[in-house]
């Protein structure tokens, strides 16, 4: 797909791998709708993708809940007339052991609300985002592109048993929908980051992130717009499709 001229929405687009998303595709001639829970948290990228030429709107909306997303597509395509790519990328964290336990002495567990809250953003917030954007495009009738952001962790990563599950089952939809989605002329792929600099990752603890550079084969956390990279590639080659691209420096877990 040729991105110039194109409508792209992008969810959780107010800071981090979405604002770099936003500004990368911008760059290359993309109309941008910018979603995130509060409208104003994508001002700022509004403005600077408004620099690069290209239109950009705000909307807010919490992608976990069904009628904000379905209103939010609506007003997408009543005021840009089109839709040509969907990128489910907001997501959240709340880690947590399973279980702690001392001496046999359990002193903790994973909540059911930090459970729910990432299952309900992470996975269900990709499921809708997708769902409504598929149902515009086959609407439309000119095909389009989803992007889903999954993770290195959904292979299975230490205190993040929610946040593994749901971007293990972002994979899985993004398979299914391609193997579904392909005869209305919709391609579906997904990027696993690893550890990338924004502001998610700034909030752990900086001993956990040390120690996570020094694990990562190139030696380094990788750059917001190394994703961005990835994504505009998606995008633009139309024999890519169903599949999950790891961009991690080569890291494993
Ligand atoms: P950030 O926390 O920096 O940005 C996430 C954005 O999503 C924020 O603008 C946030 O808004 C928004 N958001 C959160 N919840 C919702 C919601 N319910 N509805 C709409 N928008 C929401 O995260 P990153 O940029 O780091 O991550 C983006 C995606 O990439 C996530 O899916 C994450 O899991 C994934 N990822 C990130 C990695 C990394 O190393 N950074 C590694 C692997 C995957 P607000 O600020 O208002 O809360």
């Amino acid at each position: 797909m040729q991105v110039r001229g194109k409508t792209i929405l992008i969810t959780g687009a107010g800071r981090g791998l979405g604002a770099a998303m936003a500004l990368a595709l911008a760059e290359r001639g993309a109309n941008l709708a910018l979603i995130d829970v509060d409208a104003a948290g994508s001002d700022a990228v509004r403005g600077a993708c408004r620099a690069l030429g290209v239109r950009a709107e705000t909307y807010a909306a919490n992608v976990a809940v069904e009628a904000d997303v379905i209103m939010a597509f609506d007003r997408v395509v009543a005021d840009f007339g089109r839709l040509d790519g969907a990128i489910a990328n907001a997501g959240i964290l709340r880690d947590g052991l399973l279980i702690k336990a001392k001496d046999r002495e359990v002193t903790g567990k994973l909540s059911l609300a930090q459970w729910q809250a990432v299952i309900d953003v992470n996975l269900t917030g990709v499921f809708l985002t997708g769902r409504e954007a598929a149902e515009r495009m086959v609407k439309l009738g000119n095909g389009g592109c989803l992007v889903n952001i999954s993770s290195l962790s959904r292979v299975g990563n230490f205190g993040q048993s929610n946040y593994s599950a749901a971007k293990a089952g972002v994979a899985a939809l993004t398979v299914v929908w391609a193997k579904e989605l392909a005869r209305f002329g919709i391609r579906v792929n997904a990027i696993a980051p690893g550890f990338i600099k924004t502001e998610m990752v700034a909030s752990m603890k900086p001993e956990i992130l040390e120690k996570m550079a020094a694990g990562i084969p190139v030696q380094r956390l990788g750059e917001p717009q190394e994703i961005a990279a990835t994504a505009a590639f998606i995008f633009e080659n139309d024999f890519v499709n169903g599949r999950v691209l790891d961009v991690d420096g080569g890291q494993r877990l």
